[in-house]
């Protein structure tokens, strides 16, 4: 029997919301707990490639080409220094979108890849985290497509809710047309301000008006998440045990039971 794969897409088209940072830290923290993970980037400006210390303009093939060109998967997948494996980005992502949108069966391509993936000698992920785009567009309806929940990344700010209706309404569509089986796994605070009643109001107001899960423990807003990308390293390595490595550690650990897999 083949390992069981859980797919998680992070998604929110709010930018800044720590999506990124959520993939690569939750990615080394899974990586540390002996799971074997997969990050996927799915976003042209490939920072989550950047931040894991691959410069995109070196990379002669990437996820693009895996959308597009029916590249394998294998192909493309590199293993980084946070023990983690990566599907880069390049720029070319860019026209990726453009090209998926005349393109039958799109929502399913990155599903597809997967698979592929899976079945081949560079599989055997127990974890893949997708890293959405700031946007609802045919990347983040393809990582929705490919994935079995999704988490939302989401700063407790007072207007950071608009978002989460549309975020919703397109998992609701995602569900009808595309994947049954997609659930919502909750939400994550990040940027988490705990010394303000304000963020834990939001996040309250945000969880009761949509009914949505909240994902244990906040991940506090911390100095330190600013110079993990530029070391190409995440946090959990850049700054051992910052309470903020610590939070995605203990968060890794709460997916692992909620996945059914803690040890
Ligand atoms: P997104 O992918 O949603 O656009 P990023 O992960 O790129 O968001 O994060 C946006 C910015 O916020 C980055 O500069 C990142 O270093 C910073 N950041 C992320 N998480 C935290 C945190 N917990 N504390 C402080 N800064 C953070
Ligand atoms: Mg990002």
């Amino acid at each position: 029997m083949g390992r069981v794969t859980t797919t998680l897409a992070i998604a929110n088209q709010k930018g800044g919301v720590a999506k990124t940072t959520t993939v690569a830290s939750l990615g080394a923290a899974l990586a540390e707990l002996g799971q074997r993970v997969l990050l996927v980037d799915l976003d042209p400006q490939a920072c989550l490639t950047f931040s894991l210390g691959i410069d995109p303009e070196d990379l002669e093939l990437s996820v693009h080409h895996v959308l597009t060109k029916g590249l394998a998967p294998g192909e493309a997948v590199i293993a980084t220094e946070d023990g983690v494996d990566l599907l880069p980005a390049t720029i070319e992502l860019a026209r990726a979108e453009a090209d998926l949108l005349t393109r039958t069966g799109r929502e399913h391509v990155l599903k597809m890849a997967l698979e592929d993936l899976a079945a081949g000698e560079a599989g055997g992920h127990d974890w893949v985290l997708l890293d959405c785009p700031p946007s609802l567009g045919v990347l983040t309806v393809a990582a929705l497509t490919a994935a079995d929940g999704v988490l939302i990344p989401l700063q407790c700010e007072t207007l950071s809710h608009r978002g989460v209706g549309q975020l919703l309404d397109t998992v609701h569509d995602v569900r009808r047309f595309t994947n049954r089986g997609l659930e919502v796994w909750g939400v994550l605070p990040t940027l988490y301000d705990g010394r303000t009643n304000h963020a834990r109001a939001v996040l309250d107001n945000i969880s009761e008006t949509y009914e949505l899960e909240v994902i244990e423990p906040p991940i506090p807003k911390s100095i330190r998440f600013a110079e993990a990308p530029a070391a190409g390293r995440s946090i959990l390595s850049t700054a051992r045990s910052n309470r903020g490595a610590n939070a995605y550690r203990d968060v890794a650990a709460n997916l692992l039971e909620r996945a059914g897999r803690s040890t």
